[in-house]
């Protein structure tokens, strides 16, 4: 992607240099590959080649997710068909899951990520959550009884030692509070990247963030809830009045406040769209609509295990995040 040259000073560039030393510069928007039910693994692939055929060039997967090896194959085929020149073009982030945050197991894993993925590296890695479960097989939900007291200092320099054997080109973290994040700022190698928006405290330690779920994310706890975002009254008049989709409002809106984003789509026709947002600016009264919009971001960890069960070792309420 070419920076469009036209945007408004508060816009970012396409691309966003990170402050790990070997890393390229990650660009602005990416594709995610997670779904609240199992995909084919061919749905996967197929959807990762039209994203990367529509021009999406940072790929969001995780081993949590199990769509490494798809993704993976989605990226050499793009280059056998000549859609990249090589996997270089490409900024692929994947995580390190809470079974395998122990400083011990990290290297370990990242070897079976990049064996997934069949590549030599990945551009960022990333703690999926500051959550740590006793080893075992990937499982979700999980039990409660499986959460243990997480090592940040032990895996955070486990971390830090895959990035300097190069097989993740920067290191980050994702669903950290500012009080997770003090544990590693110290750190030699501190994250470069937080999935999650933390903004001002992030921006003055030179963490960059990047926001997943912009259209309001998918319906993890099958409650059949509408998303806020798609169905947002304000973002649709916006919509009608600019000749754009809600979603493309939305993502330009995210965009112009200076945060990266991650949208899934498996539909050619939606990843084409939702890339559509460069070349193009909300109106300073479109702006004050959509911040008036009233927002409740919500996020609790415990979402990542059975309700039954006791939480026997570990107090997870400090990575609970409500704002209304
Ligand atoms: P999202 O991107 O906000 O929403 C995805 C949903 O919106 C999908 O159901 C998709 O359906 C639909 N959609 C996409 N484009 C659309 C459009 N233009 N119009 C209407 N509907 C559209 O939510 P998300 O998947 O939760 O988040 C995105 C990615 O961020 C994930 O896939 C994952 O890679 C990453 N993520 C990371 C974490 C973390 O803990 N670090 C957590 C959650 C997500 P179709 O596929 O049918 O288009």
């Amino acid at each position: 992607m070419a920076s469009t040259g036209t945007a408004a000073a508060a816009v970012p560039e396409t691309e966003v240099a990170l402050r790990s030393g070997g890393a390229r510069p990650m660009p602005a928007v990416g594709v995610g590959t997670a779904s609240p039910d199992p995909v084919a693994h061919e749905a996967t692939k197929s959807a990762v080649l039209a994203a990367i055929e529509v021009g999406f060039r940072h790929l969001d997967t995780a081993c949590m997710y199990g769509t490494e090896r798809p993704l993976g194959e989605a990226v050499a085929e793009a280059v056998r068909r000549g859609l990249v020149r090589s996997r270089e073009e490409l900024f692929v982030t994947s995580k390190l899951w809470c079974t395998q945050c122990h400083p011990d197991l990290v290297l370990p894993a990242l070897r079976q990520t990049v064996e997934n993925l069949q590549m030599e590296y990945v551009d960022l890695y990333l703690i999926h959550w500051p959550v740590c479960m006793k080893p075992g097989p990937i499982a979700w939900p999980t039990r409660r009884e499986d959460a243990v007291p997480f090592d940040f200092e032990g895996v955070w320099r486990a971390m830090e030692g895959c990035q300097r054997l190069g097989l993740a080109r920067a290191i980050g973290v994702s669903n950290f509070t500012t009080r997770h994040l003090d544990r590693v700022l110290a750190a030699t190698i501190p994250p470069a990247v937080n999935q999650r928006t933390l903004r001002a405290y992030c921006a003055g330690k030179g963490v960059h963030v990047a926001a997943y779920s912009p259209l309001g994310g998918q319906d993890w706890s099958r409650e059949g809830a509408g998303s806020a975002v798609l169905g947002s009254e304000v973002l649709a008049e916006i919509a009608r009045a600019r000749g754009k989709t809600v979603a493309q409002v939305s993502l330009r809106w995210i965009y112009e406040q200076g945060v990266t984003w991650i949208v899934k789509s498996y539909n050619k026709e939606r990843l084409k769209k939702n890339l559509d947002i460069f070349g193009w600016e909300l109106t300073e009264e479109d702006r004050q609509k959509i911040s008036k919009i009233p927002q409740r971001k919500f996020l609790t960890a415990t979402a990542l295990f059975s309700p039954e069960g006791e939480f026997t070792s570990v107090d997870l309420s400090e990575t609970d995040i409500v704002e209304e």
